[in-house]
């Protein structure tokens, strides 16, 4: 139950993937697809997630593991479940964090079901993904393109349905704009140049449907900048949909997107570099070629958004939301999501947030440090008002928590000092 290769996947087993963020991961099996790989997201997450969560594991686990492992176990438990035809992808990561424990305890749990037979497909840099076979390059420039043109379908979404006059307009526009882009992404056989540019025609087709949509853009919203864990703020059912309860209560939400993380790996792939003495050397030509193309492909999905995105500009380098933390949580010491979430949240209050949002899995790490270091952050930048939600799976008063929150970023909003820049659609 170790790495598999291309041919062990295809054509015989179905590939589920982790359901973190439901257009990403749409996104992320189109791209499987597109090399032959029978690629589906994990099912939704409901009541019987946690319910089967709780039955496999011990309870110490965070709620992002319970989640990802009770939506496979709910594959597993289907009648039709055929462990020879079917295989889950798992990544994995040393380090403290419980990431590392999802792939042994899932192994553990399928053999103790009596399914050695199901595949944990478990990429991993360190041996150069060489377990996806001859197409692994391609699967990664593609992947990659789907998880920028998800992160822009959502960003554009996020900006335009609080103001769209129907909801559920919004909504269904949203489905097949993400079914057209991952249509360009799924189509084998046609070189990266070609792809890349059917994906960029797919997005200007929503973007342009998008701007015809009925909305009032008379009236700014308290723009809310969410941070935190990266798995519950972007998994609806694991943060409760939060987002929809914002907008319920007349917000409208800045998600951080899903290419921040990959930067800041980067970064400190980098930093690794230098530190092994490899400043000049064939591993960190490689890297810096690979940067290249990705900075290449993000820079051409995003250009016919410049206009849409004025006043929304993702941070140009990851190193600008490193440093803006550094004064309370330098790169050096502090590791992983802790840092961005800090210097994001200065980052979107200098951009005109109103207010920050960081979703924490209860008992995770991040949350707990960031939760010490928010209010002298808040303290530094005019008493903006920020706030950690902890998530657990159970039920808490939200509407309530978000409803006192956005009468603090209301008061925030009409003290501010700057305005925000707001894009063309506004002015019309
Ligand atoms: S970052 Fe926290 S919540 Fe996310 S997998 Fe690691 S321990 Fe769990």
């Amino acid at each position: 139950m170790d790495n598999i290769n291309r041919e062990q996947v295809k054509p015989k087993r179905k590939l589920y993937i982790p359901r973190m963020s439901y257009s990403a991961s749409r996104a992320m099996a189109a791209a499987f697809k597109s090399i032959g790989i029978d690629a589906y997201p994990s099912p939704q997450s409901d009541a019987r997630t946690l319910e089967l969560g709780a039955k496999y594991l011990s309870g110490d686990e965070c709620l992002p593991e319970k989640v990802t492992l009770g939506n496979f176990l709910k594959i597993v438990e289907d009648d039709n479940f055929d462990p020879e035809h079917t295989a889950f992808l798992m990544p994995t990561a040393g380090g403290p964090c419980r990431f590392g424990q999802y792939k042994p305890l899932f192994a553990k749990i399928l053999r103790d079901k009596g399914y050695p037979n199901a595949r944990i497909v478990s990429p991993t840099s360190s041996d150069g993904y060489e377990g996806f076979g001859e197409n692994v390059q391609e699967l990664l420039r593609t992947g990659w393109d789907a998880v920028i043109a998800s992160d822009i379908l959502r960003k554009l979404h996020l900006q335009i349905r609080p103001y769209a006059h129907e909801r559920e307009q919004a909504n269904a526009l949203f489905q097949d704009s993400l079914n057209e882009v991952c249509e360009a992404i799924a189509e084998p056989g046609i070189s990266s140049k070609i792809k890349l540019q059917n994906i960029r025609t797919a997005l200007e087709r929503a973007r342009a449907k998008y701007l015809k949509l009925p909305a009032d853009f008379a009236q700014q919203k308290p723009l809310i900048g969410i941070v935190g864990e990266i798995y519950c703020r972007l998994n609806e059912f694991s943060n409760d949909y939060l987002v929809n309860k914002i907008e319920e209560h007349g917000g409208e939400v800045w998600m951080t997107d899903i290419a921040e993380w990959t930067w800041y790996t980067n970064d400190e792939q980098r930093l690794r570099l230098i530190r092994a003495g490899k400043r000049f050397s064939l591993d960190m030509l490689k890297a810096k070629i690979k940067w290249y193309i990705q900075h290449k492909d993000e820079h051409f999905l995003m250009h016919p958004f410049i206009g849409e995105f004025e006043g929304y500009e993702e941070p140009s380098d990851v190193r600008e939301v490193l440093g803006y933390s550094r004064p309370y949580l330098p790169q050096e010491g502090a590791l992983g999501e802790m840092v961005l979430n800090v210097g994001k949240s200065i980052y979107l209050q200098k951009k005109g947030a109103d207010g920050i949002i960081d979703i924490s899995p209860f008992s995770c790490m991040n949350g707990i440090v960031c939760e010490v270091v928010y209010p002298q952050v808040s303290r530094d930048y005019d008493n903006f008002p920020i706030r950690i939600f902890y998530f657990d799976g159970t039920q808490t008063d939200l509407d309530r928590d978000v409803g006192i929150f956005m009468e603090m970023v209301r008061t925030y909003q009409k003290r501010k000092k700057h305005q925000r820049v707001v894009p063309h659609y506004f002015h019309k």
